[in-house]
């Protein structure tokens, strides 16, 4: 966890009470040696010059006894008689121990209680017992920074006076984000002009992209642009608390918010707090459920005079609850992808600016060479840069240390984010453009917006297909299409290198899902006839498919299995003549794609100009 509750003041408190407890628990003290009455009197005896025996009435013995000290300043030994101080008086002296001046003195303690075994007995166990509280509950109740008892205030950090001073010239290389977000802007800027106009902006907006591509970067370009208080607080602090505490800081971190608006409310890390609820083990009525409802019900609760943005950040959508992308919540996705070349130069851009560069530096060297990096990396590389060449004794940085910088980025172990091998992006690009090709002969299938060979997530590049409409239908002929264009990277990988790789696994799960869908669901197979097979059940609770019924005999199966395997094959086929016809394009598409990483639409459709698409007998 990242709180700093060793660095409270609280806890060195603590710590010193437990040390100077044991160190007094330990050290051996000297107590006195317990003897006979007898032997207590050979030792009175020879009347030790500055003794005195002491009289305790002991509070621990029971019976009647009285234990008496010989004592230099602390008793020596010490024995036990039963009597009257006088009748101790009178034994002594008739065993022949002087009492009193010259001799020894009787000294009643009265109540003797031994400060040592209470210490022992007593205040070190309360101490190691509230220590044990103490790093139980409080610790992971308070999280970092607040006060010991302040359980439910919420930790929002407003920056009112040092209101978010980032701005969008600080944001490199995500436009398209930037635009879309622009609109925010312009409503937190003047709500009123929006109300009097009756427009219905997105309330709660997901900013979702991989680990360091500037997501809370932005959030906070937007305060900033618009001038107005940034609230944030991060999902995960929510996951160690006790139950409630979670809810109660949602509310009035809302509260304040609602004070102060407009505003803007950044949740970083969401999904820690928006998982699927009842996924989880223990029960579903945890703190981070809780929690979840509070957001949600705090957002539902808004009507069109609350003029406060919710943002949020995650880099798992696919783990959130579908609640909380329900209409009137986060509604509204962002994509925040890893830069590609031109974003990488743009990212070095702004960090190198104000640093010492020099000027045969170029940057855009350096941006061809970090394919995978993520913004919070190159920040990193400009920053170990200026490290390095100090290090040097140099004036200024060269390209020499930009790029040990991007190779100590790359080895080190902080970078958690993949990176692409040359050979890997040749694949990669080659893989991408199979499907792009693919889709853009097929009459039927989505024509392509983008196509990339920049990571995202487990994937090593991506193709961006746009519908044209929004399909409610589908023909028998579009899935056959989808199939073909599923199975192009496969299939271009095979043609180029004469085998395939494993990037292809998921199109291939992909595609077979779907084969088994039109023969089993939609009765899209000739051979096995308009009806369905199999009866799904959904457990309502988890809103996900538990188990099948089935509710056909093992020919038929094997039918099944038999179709989709054909309506696979037919696909492939189909790719396969697709894309060795074209293969002059589909080189050219490839290596543009290795140059410029990324490819948007109308890039590609100078590339693919003068193709025409052509209907396969599917
Ligand atoms: P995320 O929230 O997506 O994990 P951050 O916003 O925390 O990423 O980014 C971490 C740091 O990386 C930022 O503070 C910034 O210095 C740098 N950075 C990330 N993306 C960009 C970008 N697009 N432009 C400039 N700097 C960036
Ligand atoms: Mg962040
Ligand atoms: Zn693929």
């Amino acid at each position: 966890m990242q709180a700093r509750w060793w660095r409270s003041g609280f806890f060195y408190m603590l710590l010193l009470v437990a040390i100077v407890a044991l160190v007094f628990a330990f050290v051996p003290r000297e107590r006195p040696e317990e003897l006979s009455l007898g032997e207590f009197v050979e030792k009175a005896k020879p009347t030790p010059v500055n003794g005195e025996v002491v009289l305790q009435m002991d509070t621990i013995r029971q019976d009647g006894d009285t234990l008496i000290g010989l004592k230099d300043k602390e008793p020596k030994f010490k024995a036990a008689f039963v009597g009257s101080t006088t009748e101790l008086r009178d034994y002594l002296e008739k065993e022949g121990v002087v009492v009193g001046p010259g001799g020894i003195d009787i000294d009643v303690e009265e109540g003797g209680v031994d400060w040592g075994i209470i210490a022992l007995q007593v205040i070190v166990p309360i101490v190691l017992l509230g220590a044990l509280f103490y790093f139980l509950f409080f610790r992971a109740a308070r999280g970092a920074g607040t006060q010991a008892f302040n359980f439910s205030k919420s930790r929002a950090r407003l920056a009112l006076e040092n209101r978010s001073t980032v701005t969008f010239a600080d944001v490199a290389g995500a436009e398209e984000a930037k635009e879309e977000v622009q609109e925010i802007v312009e409503f937190l800027k003047a709500p009123q002009k929006f109300q009097a106009l009756g427009g219905r902006i997105p309330r709660g907006i997901l900013l979702v992209g991989p680990p360091g591509t500037g997501k809370t970067l932005l959030a906070k370009a937007i305060a900033g642009e618009a001038k107005v208080p940034f609230y944030s607080i991060s999902g995960s602090e929510f996951v160690e608390m006790f139950v409630g505490v979670g809810a109660a800081r949602v509310r009035d971190l809302f509260e304040q918010a609602k004070r102060n608006s407009p505003c803007l409310i950044f949740i970083d890390e969401i999904d820690a707090v928006g998982r699927h609820r009842g996924a989880g083990l223990g029960g579903g009525h945890d703190e981070r459920e809780q929690t979840l409802n509070q957001i949600l019900a705090e957002m539902d609760g808004f009507d069109t005079s609350v003029n406060i943005i919710v943002m949020a950040a995650t880099n798992r959508p696919d783990i959130l609850d579908p609640a909380l992308l329900r209409p009137g919540r986060f509604d509204r996705h962002i994509v925040i992808d890893l830069p590609d070349i031109r974003g990488r130069k743009a990212i070095l851009e702004v960090h190198g600016k104000g640093k010492p560069l020099a000027k045969e530096a170029n940057l855009e060297t350096v941006a061809k060479g970090t394919p995978g990096f993520s913004g919070a990396d190159l920040a990193n590389l400009i920053n170990e840069a200026a490290i390095l060449a100090a290090r040097r004794n140099r004036k200024d940085i060269t390209l020499k240390e930009l790029e040990d910088a991007a190779d100590r980025t790359m080895a080190g172990p902080e970078r958690k984010s993949r990176v692409i091998s040359p050979r890997e992006k040749e694949i990669i690009a080659y893989h991408e453009s199979g499907h792009a090709l693919t889709a853009r002969m097929l009459p039927n299938a989505d024509p392509v917006h983008k196509i990339s060979v920049v990571a995202r997530g487990m994937a090593g590049g991506w193709t961006r297909f746009l519908p044209t409409e929004d399909r409610y239908l589908w023909t028998k002929s579009q899935f056959n299409d989808r199939l073909a264009v599923s199975l192009g990277g496969r299939v271009a990988e095979e043609i180029i290198f004469g085998e395939m790789s494993t990037g292809g696994q998921n199109d291939l799960e992909q595609a077979t899902k779907l084969a088994r869908k039109m023969v089993v669901e939609y009765g899209m197979s000739e051979k096995l006839g308009p009806r369905t097979f199999g009866q799904k059940q959904e457990l309502v609770f988890l809103g996900r498919e538990i188990s099948e019924h089935k509710d056909y005999g093992d020919k038929i199966a094997d039918a099944i299995d038999e179709e989709v395997h054909n309506l696979i094959q037919r696909a492939y086929n189909t790719t396969k003549k697709t894309l060795t016809a074209n293969k002059a394009k589909l080189k050219q598409l490839s290596e543009e794609l290795m140059t410029h990483e990324t490819l948007d639409e109308d890039q590609l459709n100078r590339i693919f100009e003068g193709l025409t698409p052509q209907p396969t007998s599917g």
